[in-house]
């Protein structure tokens, strides 16, 4: 067998598919202007919604972490314990999310995996979103669990798929509460009642809304629904503008992810200088939400604008707009256009979004001027005249 032939194969074939990826060739992520083949752009593609991870008090205290504690944490908690600055960010994720425990995990990526996993073996039935995460859909892979989708946002097509399973069978209903390709919200209240009449737990993945919704607590809290989602992860690497994961629940919970979850027990925690940043972070959205508030008055400018041009931006009500185009040479030729305009939004095409929903996502930042909102729209004009 010719291993290097096989996979050059299969790029091919990802080649004809229109779907071959590279790593673009940009200055940064996270800064608010980027160089893009030459030419400065408004980026609209990063999740730095608030545009924290520049921020002189995430930097300071990150610092301040590295010359305390050094660079790494260089074990598994379990193993050697932790800097008492462990232990104080996760009392403060719990109090600022309003749980009893938090857990803190190496990314949202491997809290998914990690959570979901321990929670559940092959005796459950997970029912998932089918626009949740990749990392949902990964750890219950992972967990053997029976993996049943029901349609976006459908709360009959979930209630329908919950009365097919005997009430005793252990279910977990789970969703993101921000989508992150869709840009719209889960329907928390009624998926709340079916739990308690199928009997289920509920575990939400707050990436999207934490920093943002809810005074920067999430959209659980905003709902006030703390008690009756009994998991409650998200991340530090999006609004936040950190890295990292967290998971808030009761204290049962969280004692029974540290014994069980493999990605807690068997990876090197987060080093000093994130957990600093981290800390950091909510010490600052704890005393101050409007940069959150803001976000959302933006976003509903632009969604307004983006409709009345014309563009279908689906069911979108947060900072994330998803302007559907549904053709992948067309999709490059906007995201192009755009880059020529100062504006660089992303373009996602599957297996990140079903085929022919292909579309430029746009991730608004908390930055930005009115000048820089006007740039936005006129280019987004300029755009629909030629599509
Ligand atoms: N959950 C959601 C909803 C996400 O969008 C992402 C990141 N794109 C993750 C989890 C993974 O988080 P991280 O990037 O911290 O691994």
């Amino acid at each position: 067998m010719n291993y290097e032939n096989l996979f050059a194969q299969k790029i091919q074939e990802i080649k004809k598919a229109n779907l071959f990826r590279t790593i673009p060739e940009i200055t940064a992520g996270a800064e608010k202007y980027i160089t893009i083949e030459g030419k400065k752009c408004l980026n609209l593609a990063s999740n730095n919604y608030l545009g924290l991870s520049l921020n002189e008090k995430l930097k300071t205290e990150s610092i301040k972490a590295i010359n305390k504690y050094g660079c790494s944490s260089s074990a598994s908690r379990i193993v050697t314990g932790n800097y008492s600055l462990y232990t104080i960010l996760e009392e403060e994720i719990a109090k600022f999310k309003g749980y009893e425990k938090g857990l803190i995990l190496g990314s949202g990526y491997v809290a998914n995996l990690s959570i979901i996993s321990a929670i559940c073996d092959n005796k459950w039935i997970v029912f998932s979103d089918r626009l949740n995460h990749a990392s949902i859909i990964d750890g219950i892979k992972l967990s053997g669990a029976k993996h049943v989708r029901y349609k976006h946002n459908d709360m009959d097509h979930l209630r329908y798929s919950l009365k097919k399973y005997d009430k005793d069978v252990k279910k977990l209903i789970v969703t993101d509460t921000v989508f992150s390709m869709d840009g719209d919200t889960a329907n928390l209240i009624e998926i709340v009642k079916l739990a308690k009449d199928y009997q289920a737990i509920v575990m939400v993945d707050e990436a999207h809304a934490t920093g943002i919704f809810g005074k920067g607590r999430g959209l659980v809290h905003e709902l006030g629904m703390e008690k009756e989602i009994d998991i409650n992860m998200g991340t530090f690497s999006k609004g936040l503008g950190s890295f990292g994961a967290y998971v808030c629940a009761s204290k049962t919970i969280i004692e029974y992810l540290i014994n069980k979850s493999r990605g807690f027990i068997f990876s090197t925690s987060l080093p000093p200088s994130v957990i600093g940043a981290n800390l950091a972070a909510i010490e600052l959205l704890k005393n101050n939400y409007s940069l959150g508030l803001k976000l959302i008055n933006i976003s509903e400018i632009v969604r307004k604008s983006l409709a009345s041009l014309g563009f279908n931006t689906l069911n979108s009500s947060t900072q994330i707009i998803p302007v559907i185009i549904g053709d992948r040479k067309k999709l490059f030729m906007a995201k192009d256009f755009l880059i020529k305009k100062g504006v660089f939004a992303a373009a996602i095409r599957p297996p990140s979004v079903p085929i022919n929903t292909e579309r430029l996502r746009i991730s608004l930042r908390a930055d930005l001027t009115d000048d820089e909102l006007n740039l936005i729209i006129q280019a987004f004009k300029e755009l629909s005249q030629c599509l």
